[in-house]
């Protein structure tokens, strides 16, 4: 009998991960509290800036790195078989990336070396982008990106192309220590039945298992974006000590981000959106009279280290988690899928899952 299993959060980590059960023969079923794909408040996949790469790698640790590298090579195949099979284009764009000064050149060129990444030390004159710092800049011509909501679609549609149930308005209430998890309960009385559950709830994963004897690092992170339709747009995405602009295909620019620990409040604020339009504004000075098209948030599922948990849960046989991916959970999301299928059904990894593990 085809193994049941119950997914919880349908972001982009539960989609994949759903995904990845299907193709190895589970009869899968998401349950989310709102729309899957649509722009709800709070939810981190529609709202993020879809750039494949962990913004300043050389920064981050190994296992950070072994997910976002393994989670952006995989984008490229998986957008062409999403376009296929759903008719849905996620809007895959090698872009590029422009780094903008200050930034540790040294440490860059040595990452991009050992990671078979292509880098070149360029002029930022070059790319119709102002610099101030000496025109210096960093080039990584191969760094892609995603269009999150586009991907989203894509990803429902294929989902329910393949017989995924997806109950949407459905939310479940936190979970009681068990020994072994026969049935989850929503918050109106229904009791969910599965052989094995797995958690990608992302920011509000710590609340529905703090009556566990998981006791999750996770807690939300806002972030908001602007976006413009500037007359002529930027060729590449452009970073800039932690501030990036992502041109895409149609000529709409997005401008971001933050990173506000203000709990789970997703509302958009005036200070933030005249910060982000002065450092865009800095870089592109022909945005300082472009109207802004859309101010959003999204809250990431915040971690230390940007460290992720892909683990079974420490003590209830049948429940596994898949969250915390913070910054990069679009970039990790297809490795970091491929991982939690490996430890729920017994396979393999080349992945080493120990870095993650729930303790
Ligand atoms: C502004 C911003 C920019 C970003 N840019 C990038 C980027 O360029 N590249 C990158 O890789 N990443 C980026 N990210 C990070 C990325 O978006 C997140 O890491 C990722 O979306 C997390 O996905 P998730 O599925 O874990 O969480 P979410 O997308 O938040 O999904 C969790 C889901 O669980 C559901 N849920 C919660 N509780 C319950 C319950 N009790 N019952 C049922 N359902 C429940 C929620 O409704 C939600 O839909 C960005 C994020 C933001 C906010």
């Amino acid at each position: 009998m085809r193994k049941k299993v119950l997914i919880v959060g349908g972001g982009i980590v539960g989609c994949m991960t759903a995904m990845e059960l299907v193709k190895r023969g589970c009869n899968v079923t998401i349950v989310e509290r709102n729309q899957i794909a649509s722009q709800n408040s709070g939810e981190s996949s529609w709202a993020g800036g879809g750039i494949l790469l962990p913004l300043v790698p050389w920064m981050y640790s190994e296992q950070v790195n072994a997910l976002t590298n393994n989670g952006a090579d995989a984008y490229r195949q998986l957008c062409q078989q999403l376009l296929q099979e759903t008719g849905i284009d996620a809007h895959f764009e090698q872009s590029g990336f422009l780094i903008l000064p200050n930034f540790d050149g040294e440490a860059a060129q040595t990452w991009c070396a050992n990671n078979q990444m292509p880098i070149q030390k360029v002029k930022a004159a070059a790319f119709g982008v102002y610099s101030s710092n000496g025109e210096d800049a960093l080039w990584l011509p191969t760094v892609c990106q995603i269009r999150p909501p586009y991907l989203m679609q894509a990803m429902r549609k294929w989902l329910a192309q393949n017989n995924v149930t997806m109950l949407e308005h459905t939310e479940l209430i936190p979970l009681q220590q068990t020994a072994s998890l026969k049935e989850w309960a929503t918050v109106n009385g229904e009791k969910l039945t599965a052989d094995q559950f797995v958690v990608t709830s992302g920011a509000w994963s710590f609340e529905l298992l703090k009556d566990t004897t998981a006791k999750l690092n996770i807690k939300p992170m806002r972030g908001q974006i602007l976006l413009y339709k500037p007359q002529k747009n930027l060729e590449q995405i452009v970073y800039k000590e932690g501030f990036y602009m992502i041109p895409r295909r149609d000529g709409y620019l997005l401008a971001g981000s933050t990173l506000e620990d203000v709990g789970f409040d997703a509302t958009v604020t005036e200070a933030v959106l005249d910060e982000i339009s002065a450092k865009a504004v800095a870089i592109m000075p022909e945005l300082k009279n472009q109207p802004i098209i859309k101010h959003w948030s999204g809250l990431r599922p915040g971690t230390p280290e940007n460290l992720p948990t892909i683990s079974a849960h420490p003590t209830i046989e049948n429940l596994y988690l898949n969250t915390g991916h913070f910054r990069y959970g679009l970039t990790m999301a297809p490795a970091s899928a491929e991982l939690v299928a490996n430890l729920m059904l017994g396979q393999m990894s080349t992945i080493d899952a120990t870095p993650y593990k729930c303790v």
